[in-house]
């Protein structure tokens, strides 16, 4: 459906919940959650719930002004969303075009720290966005057994300084093709047939123990890494003996790379490098998804070669691939530069 093309990037913001780290440190909220689609970064002193009033209403006197910004979007999930919300107001409906073969992609985008490995991946008692699309998936497959058959395959890598690297077989760099029929290609990449969504849980815990991860002054388990987690659905009617209709979708659920700034981590000269190659791919991916969200770009030139990760999702992003963006922050003002790049980036990324 033409008409439907622009909503098919969704951009979502989840808040994490203030750390106790945080809290002890005094720091002030500096996101307030409106409602469902609003929320307001820095907002007006009196607007705010803070913690000790006296001392921070004194501290504020010689302060800027608040931005006091506001900021809509296609939802916002508040400090108490459970992961549950969190599939049910993105991923799930993004199956749905998986189920109907179409390619589609989840990303989570955020500064280290803001909650991206959490949405996507999660706790081993309260599992993320990866695990509950495949019980979904899973039974999907079982609810439609009767008309179609299906086969399922994932794989998992990591896009690391513009390298790939096969995070279950820990193998790379390895390169990327486009193959005429079979669309983008990571050669030598291994695809994996899972038992059952437990043990695809397994297979990405083992995945990133394999992470390519450098401590840093903000975060010891800073991610550096693109992490890719793909499922590829091949479905065949089982009732059309004449015409079988075989199709293959790819759904991509990836937990990017901080989007910090090198310089905010106080890097050397390795690291800067590093941050200058997950700028550019995230950088890449931000003007990508503009080109595409803007209807009158539409003949224009899609930038998808500028980095390993656009070329990557070349078939995944644009055409009637459903795409959903959920940009992470914290809450906290001592992320505030963090927080405030963040909503920009998914700002621009609705933008239509
Ligand atoms: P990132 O992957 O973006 O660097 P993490 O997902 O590792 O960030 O989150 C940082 C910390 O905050 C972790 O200890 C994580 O468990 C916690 N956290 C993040 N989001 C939430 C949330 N929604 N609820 C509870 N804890 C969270
Ligand atoms: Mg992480």
């Amino acid at each position: 459906m033409a008409s439907d093309v622009c909503s098919h990037v969704r951009v979502v913001v989840r808040v994490r919940p203030t750390t106790e780290r945080e809290k002890t440190e005094n720091c002030r909220s500096v996101v307030q959650v409106v409602d469902n689609h609003m929320l307001i970064f820095d907002p007006k002193e009196e607007d705010i719930s803070c913690f000790g009033s006296q001392r921070v209403r004194n501290k504020n006197i010689n302060k800027r002004a608040n931005k006091d910004l506001k900021f809509v979007f296609d939802q916002v999930f508040g400090e108490e969303s459970t992961q549950d919300d969190l599939f049910e107001g993105t991923t799930k409906a993004v199956l749905d075009g998986v189920m109907n073969g179409f390619n589609c992609t989840v990303f989570a985008y955020g500064a280290t720290g803001a909650g991206k490995t959490h949405t996507m991946l999660g706790a081993q008692n309260d599992p993320g966005v990866m695990y509950r699309t495949m019980t979904e998936l899973f039974k999907r497959m079982e609810d439609a057994k009767e008309e179609k058959e299906f086969t399922v395959a994932f794989s998992y890598f990591e896009v690391y300084n513009e390298q790939i690297r096969d995070l279950l077989a820990n193998i790379g760099p390895l390169a990327v093709r486009e193959d005429s029929s079979k669309g983008v290609v990571v050669q030598g990449l291994t695809l994996h047939k899972p038992k059952s969504a437990a043990h695809i849980l397994e297979a990405l815990d083992s995945g990133n123990r394999n992470r390519t991860q450098h401590p840093t002054d903000m975060n010891a388990n800073s991610s550096r890494s693109h992490a890719v987690f793909q499922i590829y659905l091949r479905q065949q009617d089982k009732t059309a003996s004449l015409n079988p209709n075989a199709c293959v979708a790819k759904l991509s659920l990836i937990d990017l790379a901080g989007s910090e700034r090198a310089s905010a981590t106080n890097a050397k000269a390795a690291r800067l490098r590093e941050g200058a190659n997950i700028n550019k791919s995230l950088l890449a991916l931000g003007n990508v998804i503009n080109a595409l969200a803007d209807p009158k770009n539409k003949k224009t030139h899609i930038p998808y070669r500028d980095s390993k990760l656009t070329r990557l999702l070349k078939d995944s992003l644009g055409g009637n691939c459903r795409t959903v963006m959920i940009a992470n922050v914290s809450p906290s003002s001592k992320s505030y530069d963090d927080t405030h790049n963040t909503l920009k980036y998914a700002n621009r990324a609705k933008e239509i």
